[in-house]
């Protein structure tokens, strides 16, 4: 077998390691680095590509990277990476492949995490398949016809902007009545602070700004009024957005990962009494809702997975 890597660039840490099989990989054989994030794109492939090279004893034959942004994955044209300086119109499957000596194939995390889940997860065996990640904001993948969709601009799958509403908080890129306003994580705080800061009544008054999601679950597990009604709030968005996604698309499974995992007690119910206010009901019976399977290991898994995809044997 060929000698293919996979990247997963973060933030804060770039993760390398060796592909073993479609979906798998050696866990003797791993390199990470921290990532350069003020440095400017270069220095950041830079140390991706020498995290490359220290996984795979060598130059690699292949690498597939997840980049943390919009992008184009076949002119490999980053457009932008918010939590990387200087990261606007980077051609960054050509620097890594000078960098790294080898053929490139870059994707959006979000997407790779997603094709991870439909090889070797909540998705495996099915022929199309969406999936939605949360944290700060909501990213996804969209699987259709048994192929890793990116549309006309290679930008598709930005599930978490999908409208659930006229209306709404505003999410992180600035709209109104998008899914990611209401169901990611900063959105669940930040109503719940809003909401505080209006006078509701709620055990969460004297946190101050101290108010993260965990802290609004712990609070709606205790029985929190305010805090159920937020987390129900964001069920039946994510329900609501599903439906809609269901009548597009009419996939055979939805899977929910990141953040969202963690309160999935909280957000299924009203999550699935919420699908069929919008979804068709034939469509909505052939698709499963399920938690993701393979946690925060998915985007490094799918970048091994995507290596193993484009550059085959
Ligand atoms: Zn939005």
């Amino acid at each position: 077998m060929k000698r293919l890597v996979g990247i997963d660039l973060g933030g804060t840490s770039i993760r390398a390691a060796v592909a073993t099989g479609p979906a798998s990989y050696d866990q003797e054989r791993r390199a990470h680095r921290d990532t350069p994030a003020t440095d400017g794109p270069e220095a950041v492939l830079g140390a991706c590509a020498e995290a490359a090279i220290e996984a795979a004893g060598g130059a690699p034959d292949g690498i597939a990277i997840g980049i943390p942004g919009p992008l184009d994955p076949r002119s490999g044209i980053v457009f932008a990476a918010p939590h990387l300086k200087g990261w606007e119109g980077v051609p960054a499957q050509r620097l890594l492949e000078q960098a790294a000596g080898c053929p490139v194939a870059i994707h959006n995390d979000s997407n790779l995490a997603g094709y991870a889940e439909w090889v070797a997860g909540t998705g495996q065996g099915t022929r199309n398949f969406i999936f939605v990640i949360a944290g700060t904001g909501i990213g996804g993948a969209l699987v259709v016809d048994g192929e890793l969709y990116s549309g006309a601009a290679g930008t598709a799958a930005e599930v978490g902007h999908t409208p659930c509403g006229l209306d709404g908080p505003v999410c992180g890129q600035g709209h109104r009545g998008c899914l990611e306003g209401m169901a990611s994580g900063s959105a669940i705080a930040n109503r719940t602070k809003v909401a505080i800061a209006s006078g509701e009544p709620s055990s969460l008054r004297d946190r101050g700004g101290d108010i993260t999601t965990a802290i609004v679950a712990e609070a709606a597990r205790a029985g929190d009024d305010l805090a159920r009604r937020i987390f129900a709030d964001a069920g039946r968005a994510l329900g609501r957005a599903f439906g809609g996604l269901i009548n597009v698309f009419g996939p055979d499974a939805i899977a929910i990962g990141g953040g969202l995992v963690n309160t999935a007690d909280l957000l299924m119910p009203p999550l699935k009494a919420a699908i069929g206010e919008l979804a068709f009901a034939v469509a909505a019976q052939h698709c499963r809702v399920e938690p993701a399977a393979l946690g925060p290991d998915a985007g490094l898994v799918g970048a091994v997975a995507w290596a193993v995809r484009r550059f085959p044997d």
